[in-house]
């Protein structure tokens, strides 16, 4: 198996109108032993652990320790991606927990404008963000900017990718609007045209 997604903690702070998490409920953690055991198990190549925002998880270090326990147990090294909106305070203790654990801080970033931010994520939190993406290239993690292109920030992808350059993430992953479950009453207001999205391909593949 490749990946597995597993979603440590329902909360968010943020309020994102197209929010696919938000219709899940809210998650029962009395048995993360069990579903992590159940990772462990399977050991896909790639485990990504996201939320809601998991970073407000107050097991997020008790979890990520179990699943590489569970892994070395079997003589494996997982792989950890973890997937934030960066959106919170990042402790130095946390800082240095996922340094020497998690193998990718993948963080969710729409805009660069508090307005479009806003818009997309219900909340301003950029300032927050973008303090914790350049913390992150500092503490030396392995920093991937994910940007999920909409109407709102269509603009803007040259400018994520000139911010990511500047401060030497290690990549970005541009991702399409995808309208299910709950993003799908909103999808006139964010989603794009198929013939944008392959003008955004098509022009990204000719820069490159
Ligand atoms: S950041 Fe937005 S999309 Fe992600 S869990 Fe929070 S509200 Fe939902």
């Amino acid at each position: 198996m490749k990946n597995i997604c597993y979603e440590s903690t329902s909360k968010c702070n943020l309020a994102c109108p197209y929010c696919i998490s938000s219709d899940n409920g809210t998650l029962i953690q009395d048995n993360y032993q069990a579903i992590i055991n159940f990772i462990g198990k399977l050991h896909p190549e790639r485990v990504v652990i996201g939320g809601g925002e998991p970073l407000l998880d107050p097991l997020l270090k008790e979890k990520i320790q179990m699943l590489i326990d569970k892994y070395q147990e079997n003589g494996r090294e997982p792989y950890i991606s973890l997937s934030t909106s960066g959106a919170c305070e990042i402790s130095e203790d946390m800082w240095q927990f996922l340094k020497e654990r998690i193998q990718c801080f993948d963080i969710s970033i729409p805009s660069l404008n508090s307005d479009t931010y806003k818009l997309m994520r219900g909340k301003d939190f950029l300032n927050q963000a973008l303090i914790n993406t350049k913390k992150a290239v500092e503490y030396g993690l392995n920093v991937r900017i994910s940007i999920v292109m909409t109407k709102q920030n269509v603009s803007e992808l040259a400018d994520i990718l000139m911010f990511a350059e500047r401060i030497k993430a290690n990549s970005v992953r541009v991702g399409r609007y995808f309208p299910f479950r709950n993003a799908n009453a909103v999808r006139d207001i964010y989603e794009l045209e198929e013939t944008e999205v392959q003008q955004i391909i098509q022009d990204k593949v000719e820069k490159t």
